[in-house]
């Protein structure tokens, strides 16, 4: 697989650019700093969002640099809310790529940090703030790049669209609003790049460049049963209590069927790639190591593997009585359940039901799902990926994790958009452990040269 990889490399290097003014990288990556810092001093925690001021922030650069932006939205996502939209003009011979990003950021808790959350402070050769890398950073990695790619002239065939969204981390209200107002700005987009992929550095050693072309599928529940209140000196067969766990205990021990999606496939394999061992055998072969039973247990002992090859069900929810001598009303539990992409949320539900098999059992969809989200492998933006990473790491592995969690993407491609997930930055597993919707978010400085120059060769090489 590498050999082929490094041979593709070499053809794709033929094929002609026309880059005009050469881009001073480094003076780029001190300007992408200045502006980073200066869009992460903006509190946008949400709530309350207040994503107006970011929306203003980005309009205001755009505008220094000949770019017309318009702020959208503003009444229907709420007070102190908008969305953001821009557009670099090509020749329309194709169709556009959007590059999109949320301005909100996940709240903070100071006394967690060693610095300002909203200080812009640097240190030890990062920056730092709540949104470096969830994600203001990709944000203006995504904005760097598009202005590099005018200032340098690059003759663009596809419109470069930037989309910066309310309300990300909480309602998706932005992404929902602007998808359901601006039809009209999004038609003649073919692709879409935000968060969702990973370039993960385990202790300094460089893994892959993951593309984000999947994510799992939140499908919440909730299981009500209905009983008689009554003291509890006197146990009868009316309490929902017990109803409930006996439904719970079955959902416990019910075991999905194992599915295996096309860009999980190649991401197990991408996996192996290289290691004679029996483990990346059997990843190598994953259908086929799914029927052997030592095999499978190995697999599945792994949370990410396991989440990956089957639809999820977690109990997490849970309440009855407030009072330990009174049988309640009703008791209720809250099912964190995510589907794989292509699983049908109905006949899933039914599978469910027919496993509680108690007609006691009420059950109420909590949360709507939001369309599936499994982006084609074969496309003219992932092959420009894999050469712009190639161009960096000849030997890299461009591979597909499928994210377990949620973003906004969906919502775009249930327009029909090709939607990846893409990382500018490579950063340290503990990094994104400890910063993500944690504490001392940071972004290296040498990330703020290599994040825009990985999107602007990105961008060139989609053309
Ligand atoms: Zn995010």
């Amino acid at each position: 697989m590498k050999r082929l990889a490094v041979t593709l490399v070499a053809l794709c290097a033929t094929a002609p650019l026309s880059a005009q003014t050469p881009i001073n990288w480094d003076s780029l990556g001190a300007e992408t700093q200045r502006v980073l810092t200066a869009y992460l001093r903006i509190n946008t925690t949400n709530p309350p969002g207040n994503e107006i001021q970011t929306a203003r922030f980005l309009a205001k650069v755009l505008a220094d640099n000949g770019i017309e932006a318009q702020i959208l939205d503003t009444t229907e996502i709420g007070a102190g809310r908008a969305n953001l939209y821009a557009r670099l003009k090509g020749n329309g011979s194709k169709k556009a790529i959007a590059l999109v990003s949320h301005m909100d950021v996940v709240p903070v808790t100071p006394a967690f940090w060693s610095v300002d959350p909203f200080g812009g402070v640097v240190k030890d050769g990062f920056l730092y703030g709540r949104g470096a890398l969830d994600m203001k950073g990709e944000g203006i990695a995504e904005l760097m790049a598009m202005l590099a790619i005018k200032r340098s002239g690059v003759k663009l065939n596809r419109d470069i669209v930037f989309i910066g969204n309310a309300d990300e981390e909480l309602g998706g209200t932005g992404a929902e609003t602007f998808v359901a107002r601006h039809a009209d700005l999004l038609k003649d987009v073919e692709f879409l790049i935000t968060e969702g992929g990973v370039n993960p550095l385990d202790h300094g050693h460089f893994m892959y460049y993951g593309v984000g072309v999947a994510e799992k599928r939140t499908f919440w529940q909730r299981l009500t049963v209905h009983g008689t209140p009554s003291h509890g000196s006197r146990p009868t067969k009316q309490n929902p209590v017990p109803r409930l766990v006996a439904a719970l205990d079955k959902l416990a021990h019910y075991e999905t069927p194992l599915h295996v999606t096309p860009g999980v496939r190649k991401f197990l394999r991408d996996m192996a790639a290289g290691d004679t061992s029996r483990q990346a055998a059997w990843l190598r072969n994953i259908d086929s190591a799914l029927t052997i039973p030592a095999a499978r247990d190995w697999i599945l002992s792994d949370v990410y593997f396991n989440a990956i090859l089957r639809n999820t069900i977690s109990e997490t929810g849970l309440s009855g009585s407030s009072k330990t001598n009174v049988i309640p009303a009703e008791a209720t539990a809250d099912l964190d359940i995510r589907l794989l992409p292509d699983q049908d949320t109905a006949a899933f539900r039914a599978e469910l039901v027919k496993v509680v098999n108690d007609t006691a059992v009420h059950w109420t969809t909590i949360l709507p799902p939001k369309a599936p989200l499994e982006s084609p492998i074969e496309t003219d933006l992932f092959r420009a990926i894999e050469r712009a990473a190639h161009d960096r790491d000849p030997r890299a592995l461009i591979t597909t994790p499928m994210l377990t969690g949620a973003t906004d993407r969906p919502t775009y491609r249930a327009l029909g958009i090709v939607t990846y997930g893409v990382d500018p930055f490579k950063v340290e597993l503990t990094d994104i452990q400890r910063g993500v919707h944690g504490n001392d978010e940071r972004v290296s400085l040498e990330n703020l040269t290599f994040g825009p120059h990985f999107f602007y060769d990105i961008l060139r090489y989609v053309q």
